[in-house]
């Protein structure tokens, strides 16, 4: 009998099979950021079905060789559909993505089907036969699909030996409505909730390790990043600029940075370095940052902000500084790395690819004017004094009207819409 199996990827999400009657916003925009991340791909379509997302890939574009009985041998092993399987991995509220292949509910045609799936997961020595059905109208329990499939594949197989505790290669059989799904290559995505599901922030994100990994932190928890930057200009070069641009196009493959603002502050810094001292100036840097940061998240409707802190890191970041520039956020500032240590941060950043770009020299405005050893412990009586002498809110306003905007940035290579914001 011919066997006409279509590829097929299985998408798993585990916490928004948690949410109520939210579920199906979740869903759909999960599976609206799929469609949009893997524009340009061979997609035929993506869908729901009871539990997962179906994403359907086109037949036609697979390479390898059509067997007599309609099945392509190879097929999953073609570049694009990995391609496909990668960033499907990436995308914030996958929990998981399997590999296989669609086919009827026919037992003939799923035993021939489990028994290619089986090939193609070699080498392995022991193997089981793992069913689930999402129909109560399929008359088969998956007990006895787990045992006729199960026998099939060992008289195809012989040398091979059932285990039913941690085997090598487990073939995954899934009656889903009118379809059986098939697999057995299946691997862990990232997790979190999808890209638009939780509000906007503005992310500051400098040119360093910590800040473009606290942004996914928040994208990958379903926040969209309006990213700011600021750069030293014109007291610096505009190095740093370039290089943010690069952080946030590696970072495009996940989507969520929806555009990137950069504002120049070093005259401003320059200003500040006039009237507070030298130990003291880090805390006020960051107090226009933030100041800023109020200013861009009422432009934007952003609901909070995000930083890279790490508590102690560097000086900048003792409870006591930390304090003395929180007190300026009109927002909730968000520090998902505060208790996360250096070396796991590296780790993630490593895993996103943002590393290599944030260990480029560059010019930092973060040093400009800044003696060796500042301040590690500010006293908020001589912040708030200090702060009278200089107008921050008019300053942040200017800066914000002379920022350069930059739309959809992350899109431009690619040439598809990131943002997903609706
Ligand atoms: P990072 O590695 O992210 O630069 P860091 O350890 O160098 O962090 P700081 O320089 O104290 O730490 O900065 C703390 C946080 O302040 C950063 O994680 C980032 O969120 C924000 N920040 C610092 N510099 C800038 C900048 N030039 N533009 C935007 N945000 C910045
Ligand atoms: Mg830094």
């Amino acid at each position: 009998m011919a066997l006409v199996a279509s590829p097929v990827f299985l998408v798993h999400y585990h916490e928004i099979g948690l949410k109520g009657h939210n579920r199906a916003s979740f869903e759909h925009r999960l599976m609206r950021n799929i469609e949009f991340l893997c524009k340009g791909l061979p997609i035929e379509s993506v869908s729901r079905i009871s539990g997962r997302i179906l994403v359907c890939v086109d037949r036609e574009s697979l390479t390898g060789t059509v067997d007599d009985d309609g099945y392509i041998e190879n097929g999953l092993d073609n570049p694009k559909v990995s391609k496909i399987f990668g960033i499907l991995k990436g995308i914030p509220g996958v929990a998981r993505v399997s590999l296989g292949w669609r086919t009827s509910r026919e037992m003939d045609e799923m035993c021939q089907l489990a028994g290619e799936v089986l090939r193609e997961a070699e080498p392995f020595t022991t193997f089981k036969v793992e069913s689930r059905r999402s129909n109560t109208d399929y008359p088969l329990h998956t007990m006895d699909l787990n045992r006729q499939i199960g026998a099939y594949l060992c008289e195809l197989e012989p040398d091979k030996i059932v285990r039913m505790e941690n085997p090598d290669a487990v073939v995954h059989v899934e009656v889903i409505q009118g379809s059986t799904y098939i697999y057995a290559r299946t691997q862990p995505g990232v997790g979190g909730l999808p890209v638009g599901s939780a509000g906007k922030f503005v992310s500051l994100l400098s040119t360093g390790i910590d800040s473009p990994v606290a942004m996914w932190r928040i994208i990958h928890r379903g926040g969209v990043a309006v990213a700011l930057h600021f750069s030293g200009a014109p007291q610096t070069d505009d190095s740093s600029e370039y290089l943010v641009r690069d952080i946030c196009d590696q970072l495009a493959s996940v989507g969520g940075v929806q555009k990137l603002c950069i504002a120049k502050i070093g005259d401003y810094q320059k200003k500040i370095a006039q009237v507070v001292p030298a130990k003291l100036r880090v805390i006020f840097f960051r107090r226009l940052m933030f100041t800023v940061a109020n200013e861009v998240a009422r432009r934007e409707g952003a609901l909070a902000i995000a930083t890279g802190e790490s508590l102690g890191q560097v000086a900048s970041q003792t409870m006591e500084n930390i304090r003395a520039v929180d007190a300026v956020a009109e927002v909730p500032v968000f520090r998902p790395l505060i208790g996360t240590d250096k070396q796991e941060i590296i780790a993630l950043a490593k895993e996103l690819g943002t590393y290599d770009l944030s260990t480029q020299a560059c010019a930092d405005c973060c040093t400009l004017f800044l003696p060796r050893n500042p301040e590690t412990h500010a006293k908020m009586s001589e912040v708030l004094e200090l702060s009278e002498q200089m107008p921050f809110e008019q300053w942040a306003l200017e800066i914000c009207d002379n920022m350069q905007i930059e739309m959809g940035h992350c899109n431009i290579k690619q040439g598809w819409q990131v943002g997903l914001v609706r």
